[in-house]
């Protein structure tokens, strides 16, 4: 019989009682160093004191009025997304597949709005992940994810990640913009090359194409900088960010530039939800953390620490690693047995990770992750990682 939770996830058999900064503690009285981050979204970590207070003062006050009116803790959290950033609006809503479709709809609209309605088209990339709302799906373009979906959403051209020239062969006359994770995420924690980013750009203005940035699982200090983009020193013209802006609690948001965001007038876009106080209250608690001086700085830092200690680790066990991948605290192992083994290798030391594609384990802990906890993971993963040496094949009798 059926499950009464529709069994849409193969779940581990672990019930969380509740958590503490990095650890998180089992019915059954285990505790665990979660270096997944609920993928990478408890970004403070759990029960982080001015994050819950935040949340439980505003949840007290008022949590839902509607877009109706206005709503200062939204206003707020805008101006200091606009402060801190390239975008001179922001759209919030409720989840990363949310403001994706938000962002294409502000791309096609922008498009259309300055007398090229026929520009429609949005270029994504191989290995990408945007979401499973139905527009979204085609955007990933992942076959496994799209089967039994029925028709594909037409408008998503799919080209190799980090490979400009198939990117130039692939824009034609209806093409509007171009759609890239900075570091893909689900697929296997690659990086798009700075150089390609910045490649993109230019291709962007030369074709009078609008670049869209999907940041929501690499974005808000992740990489040790507030986006991902800033590495190479270039900025879209729209970006998407959810998953860690509000610490776990559910948000996202839609940055974009004037040229893109005024063409979305009232009554052209909407969200029930979106930017209610509690989401914002929660929000604006992460940002402070975040943007306090010297902590990206210290993300980065410390993400520096852990890459090192995991590529030792690779060359340690050649056996089981191939390579370490990603940027900031967002790394992966490459592994050469399966991946399923090495994480639940993982697991059984005690340190919850994420697997990703590619045979990529992903390691997204929460951004306020010590220098000990680090190396308390890094003994996990090598012990786990002892277990998962595969055994000899047997020498043939001569
Ligand atoms: C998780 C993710 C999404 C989808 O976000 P949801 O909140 O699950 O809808 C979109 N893009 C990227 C890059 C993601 O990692």
């Amino acid at each position: 019989m059926i499950s009464a939770l529709m069994p849409t996830y193969n779940r581990a058999d672990l019930a969380f009682e509740r958590g503490e900064g990095c650890w998180l503690y089992a019915a059954d009285g285990r505790r665990f160093l979660d270096f997944g981050a609920g993928i990478a979204t408890s970004s403070l970590g759990h029960g982080h004191k001015q994050l819950t207070a935040a949340i439980a003062d505003q949840a007290a006050k008022v949590m839902h009025v509607s877009n109706l009116y206005r709503v200062p803790q939204a206003e707020k959290l805008a101006a200091r997304l606009v402060e801190a950033t390239f975008a001179d609006s922001v759209f919030l809503c409720n989840s990363g597949a949310e403001a994706n479709e938000g962002m294409i709809k502000m791309i096609r609209r922008a498009q259309y709005e300055t007398g090229h309605p026929e520009r429609y088209r949005v270029i994504c990339f191989e290995g990408a992940f945007h979401g499973r709302t139905l527009a979204m799906l085609s955007a990933t373009g992942n076959a496994k994810y799209l089967k039994g979906f029925g028709p594909e959403v037409d408008g998503f051209d799919h080209v190799p990640f980090n490979n400009l020239n198939a990117l130039r062969d692939a824009i034609g006359p209806q093409t509007a913009g171009i759609l890239i994770e900075p570091v893909q995420g689900e697929g296997g924690v690659r990086p798009a090359y700075l150089q390609f980013l910045r490649d993109l750009r230019t291709t962007c203005d030369e074709f009078g194409l609008f670049l869209g940035m999907d940041e929501v699982q690499c974005g808000v200090g992740r990489t040790g900088k507030l986006f991902a983009h800033e590495w190479a020193g270039i900025t879209p013209d729209v970006m998407s960010v959810a998953k860690g802006i509000a610490g776990g609690f559910p948000m996202g948001a839609i940055l974009a530039r004037e040229n893109v965001a005024k063409h979305l007038t009232a009554g052209s876009h909407g969200t029930t939800f979106g930017g209610n106080p509690l989401a914002c209250a929660a929000a604006n608690a992460g940002l402070d953390v975040v943007l306090a001086p010297g902590f990206l700085a210290d993300v980065d830092r410390r993400a520096r620490i852990f890459w090192r200690g995991l590529s030792a680790v690779v060359a340690e066990f050649p056996q089981v690693f191939e390579d370490v991948r990603g940027a900031g605290l967002l790394l992966g192992l490459k592994c050469v047995v399966p991946n399923t083994e090495v994480q639940q290798a993982f697991t059984n030391e005690g340190l919850l990770t994420v697997g990703a594609g590619d045979n990529v384990v992903r390691f997204a802990p929460p951004l306020i992750v010590s220098e000990a906890e680090i190396a308390e993971a890094l003994a996990m993963v090598r012990r786990a990682a002892l277990r998962c040496i595969p055994s000899p094949a047997p020498v043939a009798a001569q």
